[in-house]
């Protein structure tokens, strides 16, 4: 049975005692979230506040820290990063990596994203791995096509034991921070369109076991919608999960 999560992504947003309040917010509040086993939080914050992150979490069951970005690199001469190694030193479980912003900002290719995961796994961490189109591709109807390039160029090229250990995040550029949501049967289209690609490049099998999660201006009012769609099993927050109390009714959103 594949997990249903709720992932965080602060992005660069917030300071330490706004981080800790925060933190504490969420973990106290899901105490009554029914979460178990197969339905989790993920929240990645800043790289200062994941180890107040962690020792939070530690009291909490079915929460986890997770960072918005690693190297590519073990370690060494590399000005300004963070390993998959100091994560995993620190306890965390998850990172997100080809968040449009890295590929948008930072240059950040398939070829590359592909590196991090590989590292990324190599230290146990769980990627988020995110894809999507911009508006551009999607008003041109090249959506389909330009997500199997990002299938095939990256997380195709892992082996069936190591795409076991991802989680996918399907965002569509045009949704993120712009309030404009993909509706429920645009997300559920690529949705299935992305297990459908699981299921001929690997098997059935690996294809129901993967997280989908949809991103894009998920919020307390979209969120029953979405996660009602039979392949969307949960969803990567942005905005909405800087104010616990919003971020908890999502989290209660999802069944
Ligand atoms: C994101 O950052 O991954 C995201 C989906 O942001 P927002 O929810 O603000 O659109």
């Amino acid at each position: 049975m594949r997990k249903k999560i709720i992932a965080g992504n602060w992005k660069m947003n917030t300071v330490k005692e706004e981080a800790e309040s925060l933190l504490k917010s969420i973990s106290a509040q899901t105490a009554t979230s029914n979460l178990s086993e197969n339905k989790i939080v993920v929240v990645a914050t800043p790289f200062p506040f994941i180890p107040f992150c962690v020792d939070t979490f530690s009291g909490f069951s079915h929460i986890y820290s997770a960072a918005q970005n690693c190297s590519e690199h073990e370690q060494g001469a590399y000005t300004g990063e963070v390993s998959a190694k100091m994560l995993a030193s620190l306890n965390v479980q998850y990172v997100i990596l080809g968040h449009s912003e890295r590929r948008q900002y930072y240059n950040e290719s398939d070829a590359l994203i592909l590196q991090k995961i590989k590292q990324a796994q190599s230290q146990q961490l769980i990627p988020i791995f995110c894809c999507g189109e911009s508006l551009e591709i999607r008003e041109k109807q090249q959506h389909f096509d330009f997500i199997k390039t990002q299938l095939e160029q990256c997380i195709f090229q892992l082996s069936e034991d190591e795409i076991k250990n991802l989680v996918i995040a399907y965002e569509p550029i045009w949704a993120i921070g712009t309030g404009k949501t993909a509706t429920p049967e645009q997300a559920q289209e690529i949705h299935a369109f992305i297990r459908n690609e699981l299921t001929k490049k690997y098997n059935e099998t690996l294809a129901q076991e993967i997280s989908i999660l949809y991103g894009g201006s998920v919020n307390a009012k979209n969120a029953q919608e979405l996660f009602a769609c039979d392949d969307i099993d949960g969803g990567l927050v942005g905005g909405a999960s800087l104010k616990a109390d919003e971020f908890i009714n999502i989290i209660n959103a999802m069944s």
